[in-house]
């Protein structure tokens, strides 16, 4: 048998000694990457030949846990655990955020890049999977704190990333600010500037334009077009959103702008609600102001809880994974769910949403409005010539029109999920590559 083809068994791993579930990983606490091996599991019926390279997509392709120390203001050391995995890198380089949050974890990051990894191929962009994180609480830091622990960070995985190898981009609690810093480290260590090492950099630094907004706006091309499919209108469409970061607070701008009525905003700070509608950009001000998202005006505060028994049309969970279980999956009154975050509905509660009735556009297409704009930019900073936000936002619009709606002719076809037809998608894109590439040496 040649490596290009597959045998049609699956591989036999028990026989061959190997086991999906690596040793470092607890396999009594799987975490975040136990989400994503389920994921897996459902879609290899629908790999065929394919499935006998199954086993790759189960076992990140390279690991790095760094250590990183830095001076605290106070002149004491603190040091904090950082990682970078590229878990696939069959159909291009690495490519997926840094995420600071003090509970990150090697299953989280693992699971992270993973989903990376299908995001890119069900998109259809030329990379493979990544994802870096710290373990730190970064509100407890000064900005000067952060900033030597990102240049820190930056050189020690410097090993493993480049614009041709991996290329990291923001996440949960990094901006654009800490992907210049990343740049500045990276190019000082290489000695010449290599703004094509990261995206989301500040325009004025070889970003793109559009890429703030482009993972919220992806979210909002998506829910639109699945709107339409489900017959309801997209003016007066009433919105809860979970999380107002850069994903959050962008589509609920977006949705505004578009008619629809965002009713329900939840962020680390607090919950609001109003049935006549939130406007996204007081309630921006407000936060930016007050410092948490409770006591605006014209709105009612809800305990965390309660966000999930909103009434409204669509939900977008935008904040952290694993907020969507089956402790709360039955309550939740959308017909629609656009996810926003990465990984925030657990595949029980996915099971009892489509019992229910309930569509979801999944992670890997709602959200991968980002990492497009971010290809956009890694494109521009290559060539060093710069597109017009119009031309920009047209392309990004496209991209993620006609990727909702050929995912959505596999689920018809199928007879599956948003999901599983995504994972279809893209888990034969990556394994083509790989069977075509054959095992080395
Ligand atoms: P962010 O740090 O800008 O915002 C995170 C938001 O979540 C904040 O409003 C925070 O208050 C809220 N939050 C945190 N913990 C919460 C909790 N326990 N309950 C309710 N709200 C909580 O991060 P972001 O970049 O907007 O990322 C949000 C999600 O979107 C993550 O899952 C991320 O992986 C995913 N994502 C981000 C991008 C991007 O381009 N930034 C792209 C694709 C996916």
């Amino acid at each position: 048998m040649t490596t290009t083809e597959p045998n049609p068994t699956v591989q036999d791993t028990s026989k061959l000694g190997h086991h999906a579930i690596p040793s470092y990983l607890d396999p009594n606490d799987l975490g975040p990457y136990a989400i994503y091996l389920e994921q897996v599991e459902r879609v290899t019926p629908y790999l065929g030949k394919l499935a006998y390279w199954v086993e790759t997509l189960k076992r990140p392709k390279r690991i790095l846990v760094v250590d990183v120390p830095i001076h605290l203001d106070d002149g004491t050391v603190a040091h904090f655990e950082g990682y970078r995995v590229q878990h696939n890198t069959s159909r291009g380089p690495a490519k997926g955020g840094v995420r600071y949050h003090q509970d990150v974890t090697l299953s989280e990051v693992m699971a992270l890049s993973a989903w990376m990894t299908v995001k890119n191929a069900a998109v259809n962009l030329p990379y493979g999977g990544g994802k870096g994180g710290i373990r730190i609480d970064p509100r407890k830091y000064s900005t000067g704190e952060l900033e030597r622990l990102t240049r820190r960070y930056t050189t020690e995985i410097g090993l493993v990333i480049g614009p041709e190898k991996d290329i990291p981009a923001p996440d949960v609690n990094t901006n654009p600010q800490t992907m210049a810093w990343m740049m500045d480290t990276y190019s000082m260590n290489v000695g010449r500037t290599a703004t094509g090492v990261v995206t989301g950099k500040p325009v004025a630094l070889g970003g793109s334009l559009g890429r703030a907004d482009a993972t919220g706006r992806g979210v909002f091309v998506t829910a639109a077009e699945a709107l339409k499919k489900l017959g309801i209108r997209l003016e007066g469409a009433r919105i809860a959103i979970q999380g107002f970061g850069n994903v959050g607070e962008a589509a609920a701008r977006i949705f505004h702008d578009h008619g629809a009525k965002i009713v329900a905003i939840q962020d680390v700070t607090g919950t609001i609600y109003s049935s006549a509608g939130i406007d996204p950009r007081t309630a921006l001000a407000h936060l930016r102001q007050s410092g948490k998202m409770t006591g605006l005006a014209d709105t009612d505060e809800l305990t965390r809880d309660a966000f999930w028994d909103v009434d409204c049309d669509v939900l977008i969970p935008a904040a952290l994974e694993k907020q969507i279980t089956d402790a709360n999956a039955g309550r939740i009154k959308a017909k629609l769910i656009v996810e926003g975050a990465n990984g925030p509905t657990t595949p029980a509660a996915d099971d009892l949403l489509a019992e229910r009735g309930i569509t979801i556009v999944p992670d890997v297409l709602a959200n991968a409005g980002g990492v497009t704009v971010s290809y956009f930019e890694w494109v521009q900073d290559f060539s060093s010539f710069f597109w017009t936000e119009d031309e920009i936002n047209k392309r990004l619009d496209r991209i993620m029109g006609e990727a909702f709606l050929s995912l959505w002719d596999v689920k018809e076809r199928h007879g599956v999920t948003l999901r599983t037809a995504a994972y279809i998608v893209a888990c034969t894109r990556v394994l083509e590559a790989r069977a075509l590439r054959g095992l080395y040496p």
